[in-house]
């Protein structure tokens, strides 16, 4: 097993694995910025480690910084948790470099999946259900018209080396093909240093369904079944649960086939999503593959029973899955509300110092946070500040429970977005399972106009 692990991340995702590191007996290494002297992670690792000033580009993505770390602790392994370096195949590659153990998947996985066209390629071989559009990369506007026309308006031009939302333009008629073709190009070389572009068709109503699996070095990969994340705003999700109440068994068991085929294609090892688009009719179709933990990761652990940031550890340590996929069981419904402190309705950031801070407890329910009374939240970083998971036997009392949670949580001195999850949990839409992606915008408009 790993004997010290350093983490490369800040917040409740580095509390979650400095909780995990402690249970499995591995010493952890906590790095921070000069803003995040009295953050959680920072008190909490068995060590901590100063790598630079507040700004994320000169300590939490300052790989020279890290890799010192890394060596003045004599750290044998690196976890990246999500956000910053996570998915940097150039970190992977110089942390392996340099004898430590990447707590991750291989430089090619990543490399292959962080590249739009070359995962499209991947997953076409290996029969992974894509939106229909461009087979490979769009070179001229006089291609982008074509393809355009075949795969039928509305559609969506995006950037391969695109992420986090960026990087996308969706076309209505032909009459914007063009312009939209030579902006995206431009805004991708500009932003990405890449200027392959790709169309697909637009879907108009999908949900964001996503299938987490998780694969050894020894060649077994599972799947952990779906999550529905489609409650979304800005591309940032708000709420996820687990399983989605759109999916029944049949789709379920094809969306997660697609999973492990999408994870096996690229020999992924250790835990990571396959996101799917799935239409009003249960079709589906790939639309990218994160390389790493992400935020909803709480909601599959709890009604599959399986902790996967240990798997993590214990896959990066060259152990195999213990279990096989007939192992896995689903019990129960999970939801999960992120906490950010931001203005529930305008959304603008609100940092500043917690004065009182009282968690919600009680049955089945879990709270991943870095949050303590008298905390001041830094405003260099990301609003999350928590997140609040509970389980229940099904969906309705599990909605109940997060309802209750939600109101027992207190948090004083900062503003959050506590309000926006109470009406979220009391939408008849919600609570009845009807929604897609574009449903919280929708609502959200609604609101602000009364
Ligand atoms: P990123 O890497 O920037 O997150 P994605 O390809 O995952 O980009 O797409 C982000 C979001 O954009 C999706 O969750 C979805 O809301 C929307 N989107 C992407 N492709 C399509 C499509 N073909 N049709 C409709 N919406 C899409």
């Amino acid at each position: 097993m790993l004997h010290k692990v350093l983490v490369a991340n800040r917040g409740e995702i580095a509390v979650r694995i400095i909780r995990a590191c402690r249970e499995l007996g591995i010493r952890s290494v906590a790095v921070y910025s000069e803003a995040d002297r009295d953050a959680m992670h920072t008190r909490l690792a068995d060590e901590a480690i100063c790598i630079g000033p507040a700004p994320s580009p000169q300590s939490y993505l300052n790989i020279p910084a890290i890799m010192s770390a890394a060596e003045i602790s004599d750290t044998d392994a690196i976890h990246p948790g999500f956000g910053f370096l996570a998915e940097n195949a150039d970190f992977a590659e110089i942390v392996m470099a340099s004898g430590i153990t990447w707590i991750g998947p291989t430089p090619a996985s990543m490399r292959t999946m962080g590249d739009k066209v070359k995962a499209k390629q991947a997953m076409k071989e290996a029969g992974v259900p894509l939106v229909p559009g461009s087979d490979g990369a769009v070179r001229s506007v006089d291609e982008a018209r074509i393809v355009a026309r075949e795969a039928g308006y509305p559609v969506i031009v995006k950037a391969s080396a695109g992420g986090g939302g960026r990087g996308m333009k969706v076309v209505h008629s032909e009459s914007g093909i063009s312009s939209a073709f030579n902006m995206c190009q431009t805004e991708a070389a500009a932003a990405f240093g890449d200027d392959t572009v790709f169309i697909e068709k637009f879907l108009e109503l999908p949900r964001h369904i996503e299938v987490q699996v998780l694969g050894d070095k020894h060649g077994n990969i599972v799947h952990l079944f779906e999550r529905e994340c489609s409650l979304q705003r800005n591309n940032q999700k708000i709420l996820e649960e687990a399983p989605s109440p759109f999916v029944d068994e049949e789709t379920r068991q094809k969306i997660c086939a697609a999973g492990v085929a999408a994870a096996k294609a690229v020999d992924y090892v250790g835990a990571g999503t396959i996101e799917f688009l799935m239409n009003p009719d249960k079709s589906f179709y790939f639309i990218e593959m994160n390389t790493r933990i992400q935020v909803e990761h709480p909601v599959t652990e709890w009604i599959t029973g399986v902790d996967l940031i240990e798997w993590q550890l214990r896959v990066a340590a060259g152990e195999a899955l213990a279990f096989t996929q007939q192992d896995i069981k689903r019990k129960g419904h999970a939801i999960e509300c992120r906490i950010n402190a931001e203005h529930p309705f305008k959304f603008t950031p609100c940092p500043g110092t917690i004065e009182l801070y009282h968690a919600p407890g009680g049955r089945s329910v879990r709270v991943d946070s870095a949050i303590y009374t008298g905390y001041t939240i830094p405003p260099h970083y990301d609003s999350m500040i928590g997140k609040i998971i509970t389980h229940a036997r099904d969906r309705q009392k599990c909605i109940r429970r997060m309802q209750r949670a939600i109101d027992e949580l207190a948090i004083l001195g900062v503003t959050t977005n506590q309000e926006l999850h109470r009406r979220l949990l009391a939408n008849p839409a919600f609570q009845q399972g009807e929604f897609n992606i574009h449903f919280l915008e929708n609502w959200l408009r609604q609101l602000n106009r009364h």
